[in-house]
């Protein structure tokens, strides 16, 4: 379906390009008027590879993917947390950073570890990234960026959100990711900034 420049991008059906259930439910609030079926709904277990050294190029991976399976539009989002002391790690392999099929505890288990091997003061300031896409099936693909730069603790707080969240606190606040409610971190975080770009540009340019 064809959004028109002017209007939201009501009225279009997308498939999901995602199992991570934390970003169905940002995507949803941040794409009100868009109706995203999940891809296990309509094409069960199909490969979303993400096997590229970059954000943009694994999220359009995963949405060509899930378009070329359900001859539908396809949305996507690849992300992750990069640290500054740890030279941009984990970054792209964020999910990964424990090993494949980790958890949000051991991969944060992991990043502690390796800061707290490092000699001196190291630098934990961090950005979280997010790359929104929407591909077609007749071949347009609409790319946007978010980011988010905060820095580490090493002393994980809150158990609201997913992933790095108890351990990122944004530039400007106290709290944690993981202590923000999710109504109010979808105003600002990288996932917002990055699928408000989308939405503009599904308005413009679709
Ligand atoms: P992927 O985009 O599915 O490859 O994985 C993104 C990974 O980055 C997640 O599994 C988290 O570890 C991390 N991440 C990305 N966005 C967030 C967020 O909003 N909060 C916490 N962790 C995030």
């Amino acid at each position: 379906m064809r959004a028109s420049p002017g209007r939201g991008p009501d009225g279009l059906r997308a498939v999901f390009a995602s199992r991570n259930p934390h970003k169905l439910e940002q995507v949803r609030l941040l794409l009100p008027g868009v109706e995203l079926v999940p891809i296990d709904d309509v094409a069960p277990g199909t490969p979303l590879p993400e096997e590229h050294d970059s954000f943009e190029a694994n999220a359009l991976s995963k949405a060509r993917a899930a378009c070329a399976a359900t001859g539908m539009t396809a949305i996507a989002d690849d992300s992750g947390l990069e640290v500054a002391a740890l030279g941009g790690a984990p970054g792209v392999v964020s999910a990964l950073y424990a090993g494949e099929g980790a958890s949000d505890a051991q991969n944060n288990a992991r990043l502690v570890s390796e800061l707290r091997a490092l000699e001196g003061e190291p630098d934990l300031s961090c950005t979280y990234r997010c790359v929104a896409v929407l591909v077609t099936p007749d071949g347009r693909e609409l790319v946007a960026h978010g980011r988010l730069d905060g820095h580490v603790v090493l002393e994980g707080r809150g158990t609201q959100g997913f992933g790095y969240d108890p351990h990122v606190v944004p530039v400007g606040e106290t709290r944690t990711m993981g202590e923000i409610p999710l109504e109010e971190k979808i105003r600002f975080n990288h996932r917002a900034r990055a699928f408000g770009e989308l939405a503009r540009l599904i308005r413009t340019r679709l």
